[in-house]
């Protein structure tokens, strides 16, 4: 059995800065990560490029059961003071429209910042080692401590504090350990959903649409047609169903209502510049040139859409509104037109599934924040015990939001546990 005056579990993102935070008040650190080195996940962030936060920064660009709880301690901790605190360790910020990288545009290099500082504070770091339990273990003088037991040895931790993530990217380490260990310490977690992640549609249609992209926008509509989530920006068609970044900012309100068993939909507008009306007159003014040039027969209904939509999309609106792309436009009458118009504005189809953790950028759900003193991410539950990062129950949106989600709890945590007033016990 090893005595720890301070134990981390997971060396993620949350986790290195905590321990970073701690070391620098003095802390003695211990930390103790399943993979074969740090930051796993961290290294395949933006692309491999790192948004590491955004400066747009507002309460709707976090979610979870309290959003409120979640933007108090992003404001303690907010962009600015991260890209400060990056700074320092040697990380110059680029911006691309509000979204904030590494001006070298490489996550190793933020990475290995951060593993330099760990180094310097002498932060003790066991990699390849899994926790499997941790328990309350009381303490001589009262004091409330864990027993830390992973798959190589046994510790003695004065403080614990869990950085285990959620169970998205299950491959890069986080596969919903912390959540156990949550529970064996008597908290209660929010079911764990996938979030950030594409959407499987009903339907046999989409292998027909598979590989094109298009500037549009999505809605998320409930059985009764109102909207739950929206977004605009890139879609990506695939064959099993639909993805690209506004896909993912509603799919965490889509796996939600799938895990109540409601009925949801999606609906794509592929032309969000251009009003319906306009759509239809646009399809008309094409028809009318094609019989003015006495070129119908050879002017087919695909033809009609080229120029406006990418191709495989436009032969599935024409599916779609029952027409055959091969149709002459001569086949094409008023009602007809409209049905495609009506298509290319909401093509509404039911949501079937989200892809699951294996794809997911991030988890939802996972510790409530109301066991959480938000200023020191400090239990309410046990004294001592700590959580940062993505464990707790707070997803944020695409754009650097969830990393920025990661410093600002792991940072708050780490200056907690420094600052509590500890005399170092050896003994422990
Ligand atoms: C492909 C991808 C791209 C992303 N891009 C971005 C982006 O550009 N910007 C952004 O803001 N967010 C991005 N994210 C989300 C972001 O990476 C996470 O929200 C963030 O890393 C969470 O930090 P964390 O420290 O809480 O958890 P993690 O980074 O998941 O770290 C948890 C650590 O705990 C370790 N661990 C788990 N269980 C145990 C155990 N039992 N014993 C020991 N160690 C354990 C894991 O191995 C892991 O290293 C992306 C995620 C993915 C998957």
């Amino acid at each position: 059995m090893r005595s720890a005056e301070v134990l981390v579990v997971g060396g993620g993102a949350a986790g290195m800065v905590a321990a970073i935070e701690a070391a620098r008040a003095g802390k003695r650190v211990l930390v103790l990560e399943k993979k074969k080195s740090l930051g796993k996940k961290l290294l395949v962030t933006g692309n491999g490029r790192c948004n590491y936060t955004n400066r747009i920064q507002k309460n709707a660009c976090y979610r979870g059961e309290d959003p409120d709880a979640a933007f108090q301690a992003i404001e303690e901790i907010s962009h600015s003071t991260t890209v400060e605190w990056f700074l320092e360790i040697g990380i110059l910020p680029a911006e691309r429209p509000g979204y904030i990288y590494p001006a070298s545009f490489q996550a190793s290099s933020v990475l290995h910042a951060l593993e330099r500082e760990l180094k310097l504070l002498k932060v003790e770091i066991h990699t390849e080692e899994i926790v499997q339990s941790v328990s309350e273990r009381q303490h001589g003088n009262d004091e409330q401590g864990f027993l830390v037991e992973s798959d190589r040895d046994s510790y003695l931790a004065k403080k614990l504090l869990i950085c285990t993530g959620g169970k998205a990217a299950p491959v890069h380490g986080s596969s919903g350990d912390g959540f156990l260990f949550a529970k064996a310490l008597g908290h209660s977690v929010v079911p764990p959903l996938p979030a950030l992640t594409s959407l499987f549609l009903e339907g046999n249609f989409m292998k027909g649409w598979a590989g094109n992209r298009l500037q549009g926008s999505v809605r998320l509509l409930d059985a009764k047609g109102m909207c739950i989530a929206q977004d605009r920006g890139e879609i990506q068609l695939v064959d099993y169903g639909i993805s690209g970044i506004p896909v993912f900012q509603i799919s965490r309100f889509a796996a939600k209502a799938l895990s109540e068993k409601k009925t949801v939909f999606l609906e794509l507008d592929s032309m969000p510049e251009i009003p319906a009306d306009d759509v239809f007159t646009e399809l008309s003014r094409r028809k009318e040139r094609a019989e003015r040039m006495k070129s119908e027969e050879n002017y087919s209904a695909a033809d009609l859409l080229e120029g406006m939509l990418p191709d495989k999309f436009s032969r599935t609106i024409l599916k779609q509104s029952a027409v055959s792309p091969k149709d002459s436009v001569r086949a094409l009458d008023e009602k007809k037109l409209h049905g495609i118009a009506e298509r290319i504005k909401y093509l509404k189809v039911q949501i079937k599934a989200v892809s699951g953790f294996e794809k997911a950028q991030v988890c939802a759900g996972g510790v409530p924040l109301n066991e959480i003193d938000i200023k020191t991410f400090g239990s309410k539950v046990k004294r001592n015990l700590f959580f940062a990062g993505e464990v707790l129950d707070v997803d944020g949106c695409c754009g650097g939001y969830n990393l920025q989600w990661a410093w600002t709890s792991g940072i708050l945590a780490g200056r907690a546990i420094g600052s509590r007033e500890e005399s170092r016990d050896d003994t422990y």
